[in-house]
């Protein structure tokens, strides 16, 4: 090699290393944002893993608007408000409104009713945790009982009509379906590595993965303590939605009897079995939601097959202090209390 391309050489490779220096991209390191909001009628908490933008005011937006636009039944413009205010009219929802309705039809339908999306006015009558909230004239709850039953929401495509006076509330699947809005959403960042979002305690979603990659951990709550007692904590992969419904989120106390707001459709009534708190897992948020309801009105015998037909798992909390568990639930749950028990369900 002569000198001239000996010097030739050294300059193409110190202009190599100074282009790589240069324009090599910057590695963004991870960063953690947490924040508290409020939407959906609960606090909504957020833990973000991402090497972008913290994105947690615009997931805030997101279930606002979800609300207001769609889910809400005191918004006068939400579709949902429209539906109930149509006189029995067919009116044409959105497809994503339609795509909801389509799968708490289904969830209704293999739950024989125990999920009910269409016991709006029983729901207001009994106003449990608002201001007017009592026990109904017997009188009063059987007519309005005549009105509900999900065979009277019919479905074609977008249209939607509700018969027989029935009126819709999402109620008992709204949380959930913000926590699959929220993991679409984080879907479509390729910054984002991991989030927990955590809807009032009650609707929780778990995307991707921490940076230690340890695992999400969700605690659940002693239904007989006050707030931030906890019984037991339930571990979460990446994509999986936890929801827990129990009879002390909403209720108020008279003649020593809790009437809390998870009804029977069949009764109007608060259900009384024993159970105080169920939680549910799967890989759908709108189900994990719906199927928590649905399993508190069925008892733990009958959700078995309901829970198996959704790859769910679940654990009932009953007023003995046992939590049953599935045996899927079994291998991601943690007591944490020794005042309370556990059995495996079969
Ligand atoms: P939370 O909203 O506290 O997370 P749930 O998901 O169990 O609790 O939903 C309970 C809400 O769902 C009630 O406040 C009411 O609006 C509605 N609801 C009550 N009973 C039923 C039922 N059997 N089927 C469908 N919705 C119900
Ligand atoms: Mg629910």
């Amino acid at each position: 090699m002569t000198k001239k391309q000996k010097f030739g050489m050294s300059t193409v490779l110190a202009g190599m290393l100074l282009t790589g220096l240069v324009f090599r991209p910057v590695q963004a390191k991870t960063q953690k944002y947490t924040n508290t909001d409020f939407a959906m009628n609960t606090v909504v908490s957020e833990t973000l893993y991402t090497k972008g933008k913290d994105l947690n005011p615009s997931i805030g937006k997101l279930l606002k608007k979800t609300e207001d636009e769609i889910l809400s039944w005191t918004e006068e413009d939400s579709q949902i408000a429209q539906v109930n205010h149509a006189g029995g009219e067919t009116v044409e929802v959105s497809a994503e409104l339609a795509d909801y309705l389509k799968k708490t039809q289904q969830l209704a339908e293999d739950s024989q009713g125990a999920f009910d999306p269409t016991l709006g006015r029983v729901i207001r009558l009994w106003d449990i945790g608002g201001e007017n909230a009592g026990i109904p004239q017997t009188g009063e709850l059987e007519s309005l009982l005549e009105e509900t039953g999900y065979e009277k929401l019919e479905l074609d495509g977008n249209k939607v009509t509700l018969k027989d006076g029935a009126t819709l509330d999402l109620g008992a699947a709204g949380k959930g379906i913000g926590c699959d809005l929220v993991m679409d959403f984080l879907g479509q960042n390729k910054d984002v590595s991991g989030m927990i979002l955590n809807l009032g305690g009650s609707s929780v979603m778990a995307y991707g993965e921490k940076p230690d990659q340890s695992d999400w951990r969700v605690a659940i709550r002693d239904p007989r303590e006050p707030e931030g007692d906890y019984l037991g904590a339930v571990t979460l992969k990446g994509g999986e939605f936890l929801s827990t419904s129990g009879d002390y989120e909403r209720y108020f106390m008279e003649d020593g009897k809790r009437y809390h707001h998870i009804l029977d459709p069949e009764t109007g009534y608060p259900v009384w079995n024993g159970l105080t708190s169920v939680t549910v897992v799967c890989g759908s948020g709108l189900f994990a939601d719906g199927l928590s309801t649905a399993c508190f009105v069925l008892g733990k015998e009958k959700a078995l097959p309901l829970l198996e037909k959704y790859g769910a798992d679940a654990a009932f909390v009953d007023e003995d202090h046992k939590v049953y568990l599935t045996e899927g639930m079994k291998e991601r749950f943690e007591l944490m209390k020794n005042t309370y028990e556990t059995d495996i369900l079969k």
